[in-house]
């Protein structure tokens, strides 16, 4: 069996300690880690390093973790990365924010590096599971994507839906609670070649409500960066 080469993850922390004790404790597990003492460190190693996870502190010196974090998402090759953002417990409207500008997860000051580790990997098992290709089928509440047939049904009801349309749901249903920016969006269902502005996204997740109304409250808008689709409970 060819072994798979450890999970690399990247922690953007300034308090030296807790780094080094949040390190310590990922390495025990057997992932790899790659560390970042600001946030314009931190931008610069998630381009060069790759890492497969980061785990980012919010309050950083000059660039701080909403905007980090921001900043990944709008660049499509981090797009997609998964980030746990730390946060104090006094910050708690900083922490709704911290989801609502992409991060995936979120552990409060002062945390158990135990609890970390176990955040880390479920995460790691929530994309992973949804980056498994053969996934043929969705389903969201009463809706139901059949990628073979190249059907959508609610309540058993056919809706059409063009070719975009299709494939901007499969998108948002392939990665719940993600935030998905317009560019990232316009390259995987319109491809790197096409020359439209990032509106046509709009425009389709419009139509793709006026569709199918139980999306009208399950698909997000996120502030000043794309969507993302509601996790059902
Ligand atoms: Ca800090």
């Amino acid at each position: 069996m060819a072994s798979v080469p450890a999970k690399k993850i990247l922690i953007i922390e300034d308090e030296r300690d807790i780094l080094q004790l949040v390190k310590l404790y990922l390495e025990k597990e057997g992932f790899r880690t790659v560390t970042a003492s600001t946030g314009a460190e931190g931008l610069n190693s998630a381009k060069q390093s790759k890492p497969d996870l980061i785990v980012l502190d919010l309050m950083l010196p000059e660039i701080d973790g909403l905007e980090v974090c921001k900043r990944l998402r709008s660049a499509p090759e981090t797009a997609m990365l998964p980030i746990i953002m730390l946060t104090a417990k006094a910050e708690e409207s900083d922490q709704v924010i911290g989801l609502e500008l992409g991060a995936d997860d979120y552990v409060t000051k002062p945390f158990s590096p135990k609890a970390l580790v176990a955040r880390v990997k479920a995460l790691f098992r929530r994309t992973d599971r949804s980056r498994q290709e053969s996934q043929t089928a969705y389903h969201y509440g009463k809706l139901a994507m059949d990628l073979d047939r190249h059907e959508v049904t609610v309540q058993g009801k056919d809706v059409p839906l063009t070719a975009k349309e299709f494939g901007l749901l499969e998108h948002l249903l392939r990665h719940p609670g993600r935030v998905l920016t317009r560019e990232v969006l316009l390259n995987q269902v319109w491809g790197y070649d096409y020359f439209g502005t990032t509106r046509t996204v709009d425009v389709h997740v419009r139509r793709l409500k006026q569709k199918i109304p139980l999306l009208d409250e399950a698909i997000l808008s996120v502030k000043s960066l794309g969507y993302k689709l509601k996790v059902l409970d």
